[in-house]
């Protein structure tokens, strides 16, 4: 029997989770992501991709000193968005370009992922989810190759990816305003060449603005929801702000290991009582399903 497997998003979380799911489950299983949109047009495809688990949310200020020096990469997910998603197609996942309103129109699936980021405000009504607009610019000076960044204010950093080197950038929570402003630009420009000033007059290749999913602490969870008597399971993974090209994969192999014994809990019912058969009626099996 094959378990199917809903996941809604296409961002870095959800194609990490699915695809850490495939590895962890292999061939016994169907899989699917919704999506409303894909690479390039995602929350990863304006970051950088800097890789700094130090950043995540409600780090004790005490911890931080006033000046640090570290060593990391960058994944640049306009790199590993696509990748990640040939990676998932080409073990048999298939991409639907849906929008999803409601989790009971994915009723059929034996579990549900719920990677859609900014969007799970209303898709699971969670008022902690707030957008941190980050507005950036990408321009061109090869010759930058480290990272620099200011905790001083609002957060002026310098990130070299492969093609282009991102100024950034900005952090205003609740702004949901998705293009980019001229005040922000000056700040950006004005306060990256403050820090190298080499950097004044580079070449503008793209002002960017993307939205973070803001929240407190990130949501990595399993619900067991009941909906118009169905029980539908969900394992969420939303809400990981400025860090989701950091943590993706890291929540992906947690999702993965939820999703492990969730499935293999069904099956064990299945074999119990349907003799390994699929129906369409899991009611009574879910009813009995111990959490
Ligand atoms: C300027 C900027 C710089 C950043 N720099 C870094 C960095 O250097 N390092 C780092 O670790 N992180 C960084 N981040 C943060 C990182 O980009 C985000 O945390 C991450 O991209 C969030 O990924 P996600 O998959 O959760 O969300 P998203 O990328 O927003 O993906 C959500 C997905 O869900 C889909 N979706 C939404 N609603 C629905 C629906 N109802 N039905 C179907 N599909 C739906 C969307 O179409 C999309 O595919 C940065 C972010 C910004 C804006």
């Amino acid at each position: 029997m094959k378990c199917r497997v809903a996941v809604i998003g296409a961002g870095v979380v959800g194609l990490c989770s699915a695809v850490r799911i495939q590895d962890s489950l292999g061939d016994d299983l169907e899989i699917v992501i919704y999506t409303e949109d894909k690479s390039p047009n995602t929350t990863g495809d304006v970051a950088a991709g800097f890789w700094a688990p130090y950043f995540i949310q409600n780090t004790p200020t005490e911890k931080i000193i006033s000046g640090y020096h570290f060593v990391s990469v960058t994944c640049e997910p306009s790199k590993l968005l696509p990748y990640l998603e040939k990676k998932f197609v080409n073990r048999g996942g298939k991409i639907i370009i849906k929008k999803i309103e409601s989790f009971s129109q994915l009723n059929e699936y034996d579990l549900i992922i719920n990677c859609t980021g900014l969007y799970s405000k209303y898709l699971n009504s969670d008022d902690k989810v707030r957008p941190i607009r980050g507005q950036i610019a990408r321009v061109e000076a090869p010759w930058q190759f480290d990272i620099q960044m200011d905790d001083s204010d609002d957060g002026h950093y310098i990130i070299p990816n492969q093609d282009c080197v991102i100024l950034g950038g900005t952090h205003q929570i609740n702004d949901w305003n998705v293009n980019p402003t001229n005040v922000d630009t000056t700040f950006i420009l004005d306060g990256c060449a403050q820090l190298v000033p080499a950097l004044k007059g580079a070449k503008i290749i793209k002002h960017q603005v993307g939205l973070r999913p803001g929240r407190d602490f990130v949501k990595l969870e399993l619900e067991n929801r009941n909906v118009d008597g169905k029980i539908i399971h969900i394992i969420h993974n939303y809400g990981h702000g400025g860090c989701g090209v950091t943590l993706c994969y890291g929540c992906g192999g947690e999702v993965a290991e939820l999703a492990r014994v969730v499935l293999r809990n069904i099956r064990k019912m299945c074999k119990k009582y349907l003799g390994n058969t699929r129906q369409s009626s899991l009611l009574e099996l879910e009813l009995e399903f111990i959490y």
